[in-house]
């Protein structure tokens, strides 16, 4: 993970919030994170994280909402990464809790199955949207670093309902998400800069925000300066290309044929050309006498001298 990643998890596990966003922000980071399993025919929840600041923060959500302690234990990683995983895990309430989040429902004869996507109740007012994607963020999001080469941010989860249901609640916020199946899940996705901010500041990660604009707008501007540079060294290179042709040419013919021997308008032409070569075909056209010619009255102009040397040439080699 990104440390820009990192540094804006810590910053949204400091975020206050309300009683009714701290229950969609524990349901989000419980349906990612969450992992049920049967003990003696009882449930058991382990929400699991790499992050110490998460899994403190869970913890807090726990004993805040619903007066229980979970037990905390800690996994050393050997063999892959050597982070540590933290577990949160809740045995007897566990049910209880599962149901409360909306992640467990009561189906036919009392039968529990899990919810499709989100349920609505969870998600009803606007702070417990963006409550409910800070905690999804916070259990498996992921964002470039914002001067790292392309702008990309993502939540991973393992179930394709879950993840439309994620997509199209970024998307009431205008974010341009969208979905596609990895092989660690399903990824929710943005790829515009803009919008990764606008996240950011939807689910109060603002002081990550603060830096991932600075760093964007100094990125953006030097892009844009090197892209003018580029661009205007592309134009006058063809520019002075062109020009040194149409000299080279002109010189020919004075040599070889004389400027007086040209009709007027093309000798004029050749005389302003070879004393102000850097000149470009509008500027020349403003410089002949008898005033204002057009650049393509120039551009054809300048074509029947580049013929004429052509033709010169061929006579001289042959
Ligand atoms: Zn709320």
């Amino acid at each position: 993970m990104s440390s820009f990643a990192a540094q804006s998890k810590n910053e949204l596990t400091r975020v206050e919030s309300p009683p009714c966003c701290r229950r969609a922000e524990l349901s989000a980071l419980v349906r990612i994170n969450g992992t049920v399993s049967l003990h003696r025919r009882s449930i058991v929840l382990d929400v699991t994280t790499e992050n110490a600041a998460i899994a403190r923060h869970i913890f807090t959500l726990f004993k805040g909402l619903y007066g229980i302690h979970p037990e905390v234990l800690v996994r050393k990683k050997v063999r892959l990464k050597k982070n540590n995983v933290y577990f949160n895990r809740l045995t007897e309430d566990a049910k209880r809790v599962l149901l409360d989040l909306k992640i467990l429902q009561r189906g036919h004869g009392d039968r529990l199955t899990q919810t499709e996507g989100i349920d609505p109740e969870l998600i009803r007012s606007s702070c417990c949207r963006r409550a409910y994607l800070r905690g999804a963020f916070m259990a498996s999001g992921s964002v470039n670093n914002p001067d790292s080469g392309s702008y990309h941010l993502e939540i991973v989860t393992t179930y394709q309902d879950h993840a439309a249901a994620i997509c199209r609640l970024m998307n009431r916020f205008h974010l341009h998400a969208k979905v596609i199946e990895r092989k660690k899940g399903y990824v929710v996705y943005i790829k515009e800069g803009d919008k990764i901010g606008e996240f950011l500041s939807i689910i109060g990660a603002h002081q990550s925000l603060l830096h991932f604009e600075d760093v964007r707008i100094m990125k953006d501007m030097r892009n844009s300066v090197n892209r003018l540079v580029n661009c205007e060294t592309a134009n006058l290179n063809k520019t002075i290309q062109a020009a040194m042709r149409q000299i080279e040419n002109i010189r020919l013919i004075e040599r070889e044929l004389g400027l007086d021997q040209l009709p007027a308008r093309l000798r004029e032409v050749a005389e302003v050309r070879l004393k102000y070569p850097e000149i470009t075909l509008t500027e020349l056209g403003q410089m002949l006498p008898g005033g204002k010619v057009s650049k393509s009255a120039v551009n054809h102009r300048l074509r029947k001298l580049d013929e004429i040397a052509n033709q010169l040439r061929r006579h001289t080699e042959g």
